[in-house]
This record gives structure tokens, sequence and C-alpha cells, in this order.
């Protein structure tokens, strides 16, 4: 037997916990930082050099040198920049270490590369981070030792967003305050807070490091470029919660030790549908923390990976012809007092409640269905949403049978007095029915799917940060809470009001409730003629961000300017044209350097053998044709390729970052499938000891 793992002397151990700062905090600093966490606010100067002090001591004692502010730049992922804890020697030369509280709320790295859309030009390219009070410092062990690392906000000197985090932050509290006044339209008045939590379900792809490092294009684009399908897929549907490998479950073993003892609730693990393709769920957590903890997922996904000689593909479309990977995003709102607004309940008062909350929301997704959508694009997950194995690039809600009736019935008569099993529960003007927990029933195909007290939203790719969905989630919600509260707030009769409100955006926004197949192509005819918008590609998604409903909503709560949301579109331009010119360059590179001489190694040698055996005397009418094949493909490749070239140096000579966009997706990525084509065809032909580099069955299934 291995060692024995001990998941609750393991979990946390890495991080700077309550019960540590309780243990080693003066109890009025304790309350302070208690305090700031809970209700927000600022800390003392006085109290975060005693905080940093009792940190930097408990980091040393576990053999950190190092310290972070920790945070998450536009560029989707994070960084970090390490000062270690020394300062000038004292006059005898011993060391003085030092991390003062202006060290642990505030730092100015010189942070100028980043993208910011053109927030800050780089000759004041002043950015702050500051220290996310709410989530807390933890230790990282990897190959530079042990780092303290600080959550950290990351800001432009004028107070702009430079990243995931501040945004987030923001919609959160938004999402509070509007909350808040639907739940005190109900009678409560003891919550102080609603809270946003999510859970992330990460899936990834893991692959042999040794092959990895053969291919080019995982290397420098995270996907495969070229490949042939492997002769066998996902079809026979027997990876899918099947055993798992030992070299895989090892890995899994080590993750999770790693992500419990840096305190994230790692909690299930699965194959998932494609080969080589699996799922890491944690328990869901506040939004902040849950975006921090998906990321802290990503890295230790990859640093662990090294260690067990694989890589791990996080890329949304690692390779062609199985399914990719997502993220789903599972969103709720709960009071400080624990309770869960997106649980129906089992009394007709939060019935009514519920249904609000709902009506609310479907108001939102409707009204915004453009910029939820652009809220999950990325780069990578173009490739997949309305691929048949993913979400269709159409948002849409999926409520189960039973809460769709419900809906239909509140539309068409304005009360719904029985729900779907027949079962009547009340009369009169406030009659709603009680809607019974788990009454939902499952649809993989929907975007935004209602299961049972979350919502799931499906679209989110699986390297994408979820910070982003989660803060257009909570800004959409806030902005149709704030309406109803501002009706119902000064109606004379409530229970009417309310009513007549439910039904109203029910009846308003139907046309997002949708139960059925997404795959289907009638439902892409169906959503067109419901006026639902379907956007394909990331940078049609774009535009969604600077509408006057978007810049109103996100400028109504604070959680953007316009400035912001200017700055975000552009990156996404640039990201767009960057990502694609990266995979257009490596396409040349594989194709001129690799795939076509070893074609035309593996030609001349088919071309000897044929000279061969008809000198011999035989005749060989197969191998001519498949001679005459290959000569072909690879002057169509080779024709492909000149034509790429040409494209791609005509992209590079486009000054406006939208225009690159636009020509890198209707020019370039269309030239790279025409290279792709021929290649991946030589590949089905070619003998395997010429291919060049590792194919998908190697990839894939030899794990
Ligand atoms: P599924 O049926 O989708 O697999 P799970 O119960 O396994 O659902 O949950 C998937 C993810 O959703 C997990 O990360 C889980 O912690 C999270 N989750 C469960 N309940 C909630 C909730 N109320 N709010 C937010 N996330 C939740
Ligand atoms: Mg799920």
């Amino acid at each position: 037997m291995s060692d024995i793992i001990k998941v609750e002397e393991l979990y946390g151990k890495n991080v700077f916990t309550l019960s540590k700062m309780k243990e080693r905090l003066p109890k009025s600093v304790f309350r302070n930082v208690r305090s700031v966490m809970l209700n927000g606010g600022e800390l003392s100067l006085s109290d975060a050099d005693v905080i940093a002090k009792a940190m930097k001591d408990w980091a040393m004692e576990n053999g950190a040198t190092h310290y972070t502010h920790w945070f998450q730049p536009l560029t989707g992922i994070t960084a970090e920049k390490h000062d270690a804890f020394v300062s000038t020697p004292d006059e005898e030369g011993h060391m003085v270490t030092a991390f003062t509280g202006r060290d642990l709320i505030k730092g100015e790295p010189d942070a100028s590369s980043f993208p910011s859309g053109g927030l800050r030009s780089t000759f004041e390219a002043r950015g702050y981070t500051a220290w996310d009070v709410t989530s807390p410092a933890f230790l990282k062990e990897s190959g530079t030792g042990v780092t303290l690392c600080i959550p950290t906000a990351f800001c432009s000197y004028t107070g702009e967003a430079l990243d995931k985090k501040t945004p987030l932050l923001r919609s959160m509290e938004a999402i509070s305050t509007q909350a808040l006044r639907i739940v005190r339209l109900f009678g409560d008045v003891q919550s102080r807070k609603v809270m946003t939590s999510t859970g992330a379900e990460q899936e990834y792809f893991l692959v042999d490091k040794k092959k990895y490092l053969k291919r080019t294009d995982l290397i420098f684009t995270g996907r495969t470029l070229f490949g042939a399908p492997a002769p066998k897929g996902q079809e026979m549907e027997d990876h899918y919660f099947g055993v798992i490998r030992e070299r895989v479950g090892q890995y899994m073993k080590d993750l999770n030790v790693e992500l419990w003892k840096l305190g994230v609730p790692a909690k299930t693990q699965h194959n998932e549908v494609a080969p080589g393709q699996h799922e890491l769920a944690p328990i869901y957590e506040t939004a902040n923390l849950a975006a921090d903890h998906n990321q802290l997922i990503m890295e230790a996904m990859k640093r662990v990976a090294d260690h067990h000689e694989l890589r791990v593909l996080l890329h949304e479309k690692p390779f062609a012809g199985v399914n990719g990977s997502g993220k789903h995003n599972n969103w709720s709102l709960t009071t400080d007092r624990g309770e869960n607004l997106l649980d129906p309940g089992d009394s007709p008062e939060r019935n009514v409640r519920f249904l609000l909350i709902l009506a609310c929301i479907l108001r939102a997704v409707d009204i915004h269905a453009d910029l939820l959508r652009q809220s999950a694009s990325d780069v990578g997950n173009d490739l997949r949403l309305g691929a048949n194995e993913a979400p269709p690039a159409i948002v849409s809600v999926f409520l189960g049978r039973q809460l769709e009736d419900v809906v239909k019935q509140l539309v068409e008569t304005g009360t719904a007095d029985s729900h779907i099993e027949g079962g009547i529960l009340r009369t009169g003007v406030s009659t709603l029915p009680d809607i019974a927990k788990d009454a939902t029933d499952r649809n993989r195909t929907s975007p935004f799917a209602f299961t049972g007290n979350k919502f799931e939203f499906r679209m989110v790719g699986s390297s994408d940060s979820i910070a982003g969905s989660t803060t257009t989630l909570n800004a959409i919600v806030a902005e149709t809470f704030c309406e109803a509260a501002d009706r119902l707030e000064a109606a004379e009769n409530f229970e009417l009001a309310v009513h007549d409100l439910i039904k109203e955006y029910m009846t308003k926004h139907q046309r997002i409730v949708f139960d059925g197949n997404g795959y289907s192509p009638e439902w892409v005819v169906e959503a067109e003629r419901r006026g639902l918008p379907n956007i394909s590609c990331m940078i049609d998604a774009a535009d969604a961000l600077t509408t006057d409903k978007a810049v109103a909503l996100f400028e109504k709560f604070g959680i953007f300017n316009r400035t912001e949301l200017e700055s975000r579109k552009e990156i996404t331009f640039d990201t767009y044209a960057k990502t694609i010119n990266i995979e257009a360059l490596t396409m040349i590179d594989m194709a001129a350097k690799q795939i076509i001489p070893a074609c035309m190694k593996y030609e001349r040698d088919l071309a000897g053998t044929i000279i061969a055996v008809k000198e011999a005397g035989a005749v060989f009418h197969a191998e001519n044709e498949k001679l005459q094949k290959i000569a072909d493909y690879i002057d169509q490749a080779q024709m492909a390729l000149d034509e790429l070239r040409s494209r791609e140096k005509e992209a590079s000579e486009i000054g406006n970052v939208r225009e690159r966009a636009y020509f890198h997706k209707d020019v370039v990525v269309p030239a790279m499938q025409a290279l792709r084509t021929p290649c991946d065809k030589l590949e089905a032909i070619v003998d395997k000891q010429f291919w060049p580099f590792p194919t998908y069955e190697d990839l894939m299934f030899e794990v």
C-alpha cells in the first residue's frame, strides 16, 4: 500500500486560514480583519503591519523564501513577480527579513506589458495590485521553492480594472445589494449580504510528455493543427466514467493532495467522453474564491503533470473529431444566513420569491443573451460551441419539465395552481404551485440549465477564467433585480404586484426557454424565428460589450466603464488575431519542415519499390495509384502552404486590430483548413514509420 493520505491533516495546510490568523493575531486585529472580510471596508496600515508580520512568520516557518502579489491580468491566466523576504543586511552582515503591511496590501508591479487594450500607454504604465482580503494567502510549492502568494486585484493608476478579479468583486457587490432588496420584500430583514457561489467543473486532456514535445502544434498552440482521426474515437462510449488508468490515477491522486493543501475542495474526478479526457470538480465556493481556486486548479494540473512525465491540455479543442473541453460554471445566490435563493423551497411564500427570481433571471438572460455568449468566448471555444458536442452558440434556458410547465401556466392563465403531476396545491391570487426539489430532469445540450438549486452555465471554455462569465451573470441579473425591486417597493398591493410582475417577465421573455435538443439543426431555425442571437464567433461576440444596453448596464453598477469595455473589446480582437497568427505560423512550419519532407521521402521510397518490382517483372497497379495519390496530395499541400504563407503576410500588414482579426477569421482560418486537409489525407496513407510526429492514436490512447 502506498502512503496513507490524511485529508483532514492536509487540507488547507498551505493556506493562511482564518483559524491560523486567529491563532497568531492579537484579538483586536483578528476582529478587524474578519470584519473587513465579511463586511468590506479597509484595513488600517497598523493592522496590516501586524498581519504581515504574522503571515511572514508562518510562511517562513513553512520554508517560504519569497512572496508575490498573485493576480489575474487580462491574459486569462495568473501572473506573479516574486520578491524575497530579504532586505539590507545589518552592520554585522546578518540578514534582516522584511515584509510590511504596505507590502501585503499594495504592490506596484511594473506590469506595462500586460494587455490593457489601450487603457495605459507604456510611458505611464503604473499598475497597482491590492490584496483581496476575502481570498486567503497561500503557499505555493514549485521549482522556485516555497512562495507566499497574496491574491490581489490589479488596477491602473486611475482606477481602471486591468484584471478579471476587480470587475468580479464589483459585480458581486452589485448583485448582493440588489438581491437584498428582493429578499427584504419577502420579509427577510436579517440577511446582510447575498453571496454569489460558483463551482466550476474542469475538463482536461492528459498526454504523454515525450510525445507532446514532438508536436510543435501542442507546444505552441495547445492543440493539434494536423491529425487524421484514429481508427477508434469516442463512438463506443467506453471512456466516459470508465475505469481510471493507473498512470492517470496516480496523477489524479497527487493533484488532489496538492489542491487540498492549497485549500481547494477538490471533490469529483472521472474520465470524460473523449479518449484521454478527464474532469475534476471542486465543491462550490464564494465566486471570487472559486475563480482563484479554478486558476490554482489549472496551475496545479500543469505542475503535477510535469512530475508524472505528462502534459495537461486545457485547450477547448485539442483534437478534431472527438469532444473538446469545457468548464461548466455552476452559479447560485445564497444569503449570509445560508439560504440558497435558487432553491425552490417547500413553502408557497418561498415559491413566490423563487418564481420572481426565476422570472428575473429569464428576463436578464433574454435581454443580454449576447453578453452572456460573449462572456464565454475565447479563441479555442469557437471550435467547440455549436459543434454538436457542446452547447450551441445560441443562449437559451433549460428549466426542466415541471418548471417549464409552471411558466406556461403563468403565462397562459396568470396563475399556476397545479404542478405537472396534477396535484392542486392552492388557489387564489398568490397561488403558485409548490415546486418539488429535484423535479428537474437533465438536458446536456442546454447552455444555461437549471439543475435543482443552481444554474449551470455550460458554454465556458476549459482554459478560460470563470471570473468573466460570473461577472456578466451577476451584472445582468442585478440589473433586473433592481428593476423588479424598484417596481415592487413602490407597489401598493405587493401580492398583486409581484404576481403581475412574474407574469409579465415570464410572458415577455419565455422565448429564451428551450427544453429541446440544443444540438439539432431545427433549433437553429427555431431560435432564429424567436429572434434569439446566434453568434458563432468570438470576434462577432465582442461587439456585445459596447452596445448601449451593455454600457448602461455595466456603468449603472460601476462594474465597467465605457473605457474599460472598449479596452476589453480591443483585447479580444488582438488576442484573436495573435492566436490565429501563431497557429498559422505553426502550421506553415510543420508542413514545410516536417510533413511535406516526410511524405516526399516516403514517395521516393515507394517509387523505388515500384521500379524494383517492375524490373523484377511483376505488375503493381495499386501501388502505382497510391504513388499518384501521394504525389497529388503533396502537390495540394504545397500549394495550400504557399497560399497560407502569402495570406499570413497580408494579415501582418493590416494595421487596424479589428480588421486584422476579421481577416484572420475570414481568410487565414480557411487557408489553414485548406492546408490541413491534404496533410491529414497523407497521414492516413503514408507508412507510419515515416510520419514525423505522434498521431492521434499515439496521443489519445497511450497515456
Ligand atoms: P452535476 O450534476 O452537474 O454533476 P454536481 O452536484 O456534481 O452536479 O455539481 C457540479 C458542480 O456544481 C460542483 O462543483 C458543485 O460543487 C457545484 N454546485 C453544487 N451546488 C451548487 C450551488 N448551489 N451553487 C453553485 N454551485 C453548486
Ligand atoms: Mg454538471
